[in-house]
Parts: structure tokens; sequence; C-alpha cells
């Protein structure tokens, strides 16, 4: 094999049209087989911490760039080995912590097309196959939710910047009507202004709040009722109390990050027509339901909405990133738009040369929207649906098995594919807390914990939570996961809850690092 003047593992540096890529396809089967051959076979290594992280860094070496290369080979398959060795399993049936899914092949091979193009969105010539791309993903996407003919809607990198975009766009359209320009001006011109969400809508909403310069405190927090949902009442109750404020927007929650729940959409769109405040849709896990006949009703009414926030990161089963903000009317982009001499002039513009720059905070954006168009097109609307249908069926299977422990206590009904239950016992928090600890340490099941505020107790309780995104999953896997979780709590209760001692750590060190 050359070394002088070519890869090591091909004839060419970079992924060209045509050969190029036979490159990138064995640099593929290197991480493929270095990946067999060190996985770890459970969804998180085994090891608290400390281990884990050092047995990462034992493979690297001390800090600091080499000054000769190892070679790309060796590269690949020391970073692949140390990810399979390392890293997680989000294929394994225990892994079901998060919202968080292990990835379909199809979309992974795209989004390799979309690494090797480097497209970008922001210009014409910056990409222009992946613009139209995007505008069709967009345009399908407004249509499932139900939006008209004038909806818009960019790709960004996560449910939490699409909150935020939706938010500011909330911001300068509100303000604008009164003939304020925050561009300009600053929130500063702006009377006190609010935004509505409800007590268990997600944190991304008051940190978009803290980043639009309106302070975490303009958040105004909305009861919810016994299944998590916002109440209508008291939203109506919230903004009447809310007197000479600037109301920016009511932020319904379509699939509470906990609970699946989806807040009354129809009846807050009738409040928020009625107050004229805009209403944005944190569909971020939610929005996948409109892929499936038996759960696209839960979404009744957010087809009302100004702006809808989706992760196809989540139900979706895509790679992150996969996020996208719709709005109902593209126009209301305004706000966002630039004109810069060296990406969009005027006279360019005018010839059809524009690109996207102008519905986004990002200049350069990479094309996430390619595994997601191939995803479409690949299974359609219904087998992705019956992929959630599939979470679902199992959400409610776990549901049943924690209703026949008399150890387990559900914590709230499944709506979606999550599951809230906890261990009973007298030490309540510390004993959940430390098994889900447990679970990880020992690395052979990932679940995930939240708070929840029970109803007859004073303070939020620790509580645990399966997320259950995979369909290839199946209810002997889940038993066995309940199997598992019930040995360990029982080892966990029957210990105490005292921390791990340091000399753990340092035993475990010494283990991985050999
Ligand atoms: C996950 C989630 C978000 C944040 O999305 P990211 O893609 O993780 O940034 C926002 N809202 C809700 C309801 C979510 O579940």
């Amino acid at each position: 094999m050359s070394e002088d003047h070519q890869s090591v593992w091909g004839a060419s540096r970079f992924a060209r049209p045509g050969d190029g890529w036979a490159d990138v396809g064995r640099g593929l089967a290197e991480v493929a087989a270095a990946v067999s051959d060190h996985h770890h076979g459970a969804p998180l290594p085994s090891g608290d911490p400390v281990a884990v992280l050092g047995g990462v860094t034992a493979l690297l070496g001390p800090h600091g760039i080499p000054e000769t290369g190892i070679g790309e080979t060796e590269a690949l398959t020391r970073l692949a080995r140390l990810v399979a060795e390392f890293g997680l399993d989000l294929t394994h049936p225990m892994a079901a912590a998060h919202l968080q899914p292990a990835p379909l092949s199809v979309a992974v091979a795209a989004d390799a097309l979309a690494s090797a193009t480097n497209a970008s969105l922001d210009t014409y010539d910056s990409g222009p196959a992946t613009l139209a791309l995007e505008t069709w993903t967009v345009q399908s996407l407004a249509r499932m939710a139900g939006f008209g003919e004038h909806a818009g809607g960019v790709f960004s990198p996560g449910g939490s910047i699409s909150n935020l975009l939706a938010l500011m766009i909330a911001r300068d359209h509100t303000a604008a009507r009164r003939g304020v320009d925050v561009r300009h001006d600053g929130v500063g011109a702006l009377h006190r202004p609010v935004v509505f969400c409800s007590r268990v809508a997600h944190f991304s909403v008051h940190r978009a709040c803290a980043a639009l310069g309106l302070g975490e405190s303009a958040v105004i927090p909305v009861d919810v009722d016994s299944h998590h949902r916002m109440i209508p009442e008291a939203l109506e109750a919230a903004i009447r109390e809310s007197g000479p404020a600037t109301p920016l927007a009511i932020v319904a929650t379509a699939g509470t990050t906990d609970f699946g729940t989806v807040d009354p959409l129809g009846e807050i769109a009738d409040i928020a027509e009625r107050h004229e405040i805009w209403m944005h849709v944190d569909a971020a896990y939610g929005f996948g339901s409109l892929f499936s006949d038996r759960l696209a009703g839960l979404l009744a009414g957010v087809e009302r909405a100004d702006s809808i926030t989706l992760d196809l990161h989540k139900v979706g089963w895509q790679p992150a990133a996969a996020s996208l903000m719709l709005l109902s009317d593209a126009d209301r982009f305004v706000s966002l738009n630039r004109s810069v001499a060296y990406l969009n002039p005027d006279d360019d513009v005018e010839a059809g040369y524009s690109g996207l720059l102008g519905q986004t905070l990002q200049t350069t954006r990479r094309p996430d929207v390619l595994k997601v168009a191939t995803t479409l097109l690949a299974y359609g609307r219904r087998t992705l649906g019956e992929m959630l249908d599939k979470c679902n069926d199992l959400a409610l299977y776990a549901e049943q098995r924690v209703a026949t422990e008399l150890q387990l206590e559900l914590v709230a009904p499944v709506t979606l594919t999550t599951v809230v239950f906890r261990y009973r016992c007298t030490d309540l928090d510390a004993v959940n807390g430390e098994l889900r600890r447990r679970l990880i340490a020992d690395g052979k099941a990932l679940i995930g914990r939240t708070q929840v505020r029970i109803p007859g107790e004073d303070e939020p309780q620790t509580c645990l939570k399966l997320t259950l995104l995979n369909p290839e999953t199946s209810e002997s896997d889940i038993d066995e996961l309940f199997d598992e979780l019930l040995r360990v709590a029982l080892e966990v209760e029957s210990e105490g809850t005292a921390a791990p001692g340091a000399e753990t750590h340092s035993e475990e060190m010494v283990r991985v690092s050999e």
C-alpha cells in the first residue's frame, strides 16, 4: 500500500463523487469490524464514571495533538473501539432511559451522505439540492401537522433551539404588532413581556426566555391536572392576573418529557385566539404521534398553533439532530432576515439565487434533512406509525407489569412510550436514586429517573422512568428488565443506601486500565 501521497486505505483523501466513496465504504467497514470486536454487549459499560472515563483517556493517551498522525485505519479503529467499549448501545433492549432512540440504519447511511456533500443551506450556491429537499420536507411535515399552504419551517440543532427560535419569532411578531422594533431597540422597549406554559413544560422554555433577554421570571407557570395537562381555566386566570404585561406566547406541550401527556390544544387555541396571543406547541416528543393512526388523535388542535417544535431524533428514529420549527405563516420569519453582501445580495435574490439564511439563527447549516427525507421516503407514514404503536404497546405492557408487582407503584398512566413508577420502600428517594445508579454501574440496564409531585405528598419525589423507543424490544425483554430491577432493588434496600466508598473507585480504575 503506497503511503506517500495516498490515503492509507485507499486512493483518495476526500469523499469524491465516485471512487472517493469506496474509501468511505472501506472506512465504515473498518469501523463496523472494530465495533463488533470490542462491543461490551450491554446498554452501558460496567464501572463507575471515574473508571469508565479513565478507560477512554487511557486509550487516547496524554492530552496533546500528535506531531505525526497514526494513520486513518488506526485512528478509525481506535475511536470505534473506544466508543464500543466505553459508550452506550441504544439498540440493546434494556436501554430505556431517555428520548434517545437507536437510529435507523437507512438514516445513518443518509447522514454519511450529508457529511460527504458538506452542503449548507444558507445560500443557493451552498447547496441547491438540499435547499429544495428541505423545502419539500418542511412542507410535507407541515401538511401532516394540518398547516395550510402559507406554512414554513426550518431544521434546527434540537428541540431546545426550535423552542428558542419559535419564542424569538413570537417575541418579534408580537412587538411589531405593538409598533416596537425589538431587533433594533431590544426587549427593554417591551412592557413586562411574559410567556405562559404549564408547570411541567420543558426547561428549554425557561432557558429560551433567559437567552432572549426576557429573564426566566418572564415564564408564568400554569397549573396542571392530575394527568399533568395544563388546566385551561388556570391559563385563563393567569392571563387575567398578568395585568398590563405583554404576553408573547402560550407554550402548550404535546408530549411532556416524563409522561407523554398532551395539553388540551383545542381549548388552549381558543384562549390564545380570544386574547390574540401567539400559540406555540412544543411537540418535540409528541409530534411523531401523527405517524400513527391509533395515536394521531392526541394531537387534535395542533393545526391551530402559530408555531410547532418537533424532534425526529426522538419519535422518528433519526440520529440527532433532526429537529424542526414549523410556522403556520412563513412570512413571520421576517425578523430573522438579513442581507449580507457576500451571501445573499439583493440582485442575486431577485434573480432567484436565494437560500434559507433568513429563517434561522445559524449561517452554515448541516443538511440534517437528508436523513429525514430518506427515512420518510423509505418507510412512509404507516411504517413509522407502526413502530410507534409497537413502542406504545411495550409501554402498556410495562405498565401492567408494574401493576402486578407489589413492590412497584405506578406514578402515571401510560400515554405514549414512557412509564413512570417507583420502588416502594421506607427511604423512597434514596433507594430509587441509588437503584438506578447501581443498574447503570453494573451496565445491565439503563433506565431514567425524574421527580414527580405526587398527590398527598408535600415534596416532589424521586421516581423511575422507562422511555421505550425500541420497537425491536420484546415483552420478555421488559420482564427481564423488571426482574433485574427488582433483584437490584432488594440488594440496595438490604444494604442501606450509602454511596460506594473510594476503595471501589480505585479498584475499578486498576481493573480497567490493565
Ligand atoms: C426533548 C424535549 C425538548 C428538547 O429537545 P432537544 O432536542 O433535546 O433539545 C424540548 N421539549 C420537550 C417536550 C422535549 O421532550
